[in-house]
């Protein structure tokens, strides 16, 4: 996004009550992993999906290069399935091509013999009970299913197959195996075809959501690398882990490594009961926002995270900072010495875990909003409802990592800069908060078989705003860390300060 972008949309951000109801269609709602924008750089595809692609891949090959079905797999193998590579080197050198992967050009026909002898069996058998590659090599139908079962056993080994002839080392192909194997063999190898054209592609990925069988097909090279599968599965095309925008594949593994070396201290600070500030009745976390209500009689609404007074969040975003920075404790201890003092050891734990348990809690919210995701998508089809859904998994993904980014480089960075982006996170965060919050309500009615609390369309039009103010705020986020560029940010903590 040019800075130019970012100024236009702050200005348009003043407020929510700006963006009146007509300036938003489906082609505007701001996802923050692009996963349904118009200018997403990847594609899913279901099994269908990659059935007609390879089809039409090979189908190119064939008309262009003017050679066989068989070759033509042969030749995208070969090439990691890039058709464009595969018809330039095949222009370039094709005598080359075909020595090194067997193709002849003329066939050698068999003998016209009444009797063959099997080359590796060395029996005698009627001609028309024999088959050979293009080479003419001659093998009975029995060695034949032995060669082919062998190669089989090596997996995609199998779409490289050549003449049992160890001199020989001319291509067999597709046509072949369908001529001398099993219906069940012919169904694995259309298996490994399948496999092949994702597996070798430099450009294809499978989707590593648990029980998805869909791939991605993603533009190397073309900015993000966040992907979201139909399935709901969002993962970083890189390092296949779970996506993590706004930080780098290096910073995650990094945090990973940290937290499972120290697992055991951070399960026991992260608690799903707290005692409730104001009644001191123990309170269970049961939902995805971390603006929680006390159960009557009490009905006292507090910050999970920091346990203030919701109210005093809700004044506009600014008092999110104070939730979400870490403060060491600078209390003076009995022997008049100050917390600092204690050693940098004790205060990097206590700073550790106040990273760690922001990381923690957006990641319980994520799941929990994936969770309403599928939920809604079984009761309610409306647009609006699972966009705003969707929306909300993405802004909590890309939140919890803005924590590990604050763990390793908030103090690299000025105190004025620290603050200015401790204010447009906080800003993104309150927007995130108010549209989650929103979205549980009006789904909770749903699933209880109340309608929404409003009409329809006014439902709609409120959740439309909010999930598009968020996917901008966050977008902003996102552009302020990776871009690290001091003067967009403080472009953005005016514009929040003014509205
Ligand atoms: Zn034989
Ligand atoms: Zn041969
Ligand atoms: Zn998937
Ligand atoms: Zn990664
Ligand atoms: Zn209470
Ligand atoms: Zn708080």
């Amino acid at each position: 996004m040019s800075r130019k972008k970012i100024r236009k949309i702050d200005a348009d951000d003043q407020g929510i009550a700006m963006l009146s109801d007509s300036s938003h269609n489906d082609n505007e709602l701001n996802y923050v992993l692009g996963s349904h924008s118009n200018q997403r750089n990847y594609t899913t595809l279901n099994r269908d999906d990659i059935e007609q692609r390879r089809e039409d891949d090979i189908n190119t090959i064939t008309n262009s290069l003017s050679i066989s079905r068989a070759a033509a797999i042969i030749l995208l193998c070969h090439y990691n399935w890039s058709v464009s590579k595969s018809c330039d080197k095949w222009f370039d050198d094709e005598e080359n091509i075909r020595k090194s992967l067997g193709l002849l050009e003329v066939p050698v026909p068999l003998p016209t013999v009444n009797e063959l002898r099997c080359l590796i069996c060395f029996k005698y058998y009627p001609r028309d009970e024999m088959s050979a590659p293009a080479c003419g090599h001659p093998f009975c139908s029995k060695c034949w299913t032995a060669h082919i079962r062998t190669t089989f056993r090596s997996g995609l080994g199998c779409l490289k197959l050549r003449c049992p002839n160890q001199l020989c080392g001319v291509a067999v192909g597709e046509d072949m195996i369908n001529a001398l194997t099993s219906p069940e063999d012919k169904e694995n190898y259309g298996r490994y075809l399948c496999r092949s054209f994702i597996e070798d592609s430099r450009k294809r990925k499978w989707c590593p959501g648990p029980g998805c069988n869909n791939a991605v097909e993603f533009t190397v090279g073309s900015g993000s690398n966040d992907v979201l599968c139909d399935c709901s599965h969002s993962f970083c095309w890189k390092c296949m882990g779970e996506a993590h925008r706004p930080v780098g594949c290096n910073i995650v593994s990094r945090w990973f490594l940290k937290i499972h070396a120290d697992s055991e201290n951070m399960n026991r600070i992260f608690v799903k009961e707290k005692p409730c500030p104001a009644c001191k009745r123990p309170v269970e976390w049961n939902q995805g926002s971390i603006a929680i209500r006390c159960p009557a009689p009490c009905k006292y609404q507090f910050c999970w995270s920091c346990l203030r007074a919701w109210s005093f969040h809700g004044d506009k975003h600014f008092d999110f900072r104070l939730c979400n920075k870490y403060q060491p404790s600078k209390q003076i201890s009995e022997y008049g010495v100050t917390n600092e003092c204690r050693g940098m050891a004790e205060d990097s734990v206590e700073r550790y875990s106040h990273y760690y348990y922001r990381w923690a809690t957006n990641e319980s919210c994520r799941k929990r909003a994936l969770a309403n995701l599928q939920q809604m998508r079984a009761v309610h089809r409306e647009k609006s409802i699972i966009d705003a859904w969707l929306q909300i998994v993405e802004c909590r993904q890309v939140l919890k990592w803005t924590y590990v980014y604050g763990y390793y480089f908030a103090e690299q960075v000025s105190a004025n800069m620290q603050q200015i982006f401790e204010d447009v996170r906080g800003r993104a965060e309150y927007n995130l908060e108010e549209l989650h919050q929103y979205a549980e309500l009006e789904l909770k009615k749903y699933l209880e078989g109340h309608g929404p609390s409003m009409g329809l369309n006014m439902l709609r039009d409120k959740l439309i705003r909010l999930t598009g103010l968020t996917g901008r705020l966050f977008k902003n986020l996102i552009h302020a860390i990776e871009h690290d560029e001091a003067d967009d940010i403080s472009c953005m903590a005016t514009s929040s300060a003014t509205s």
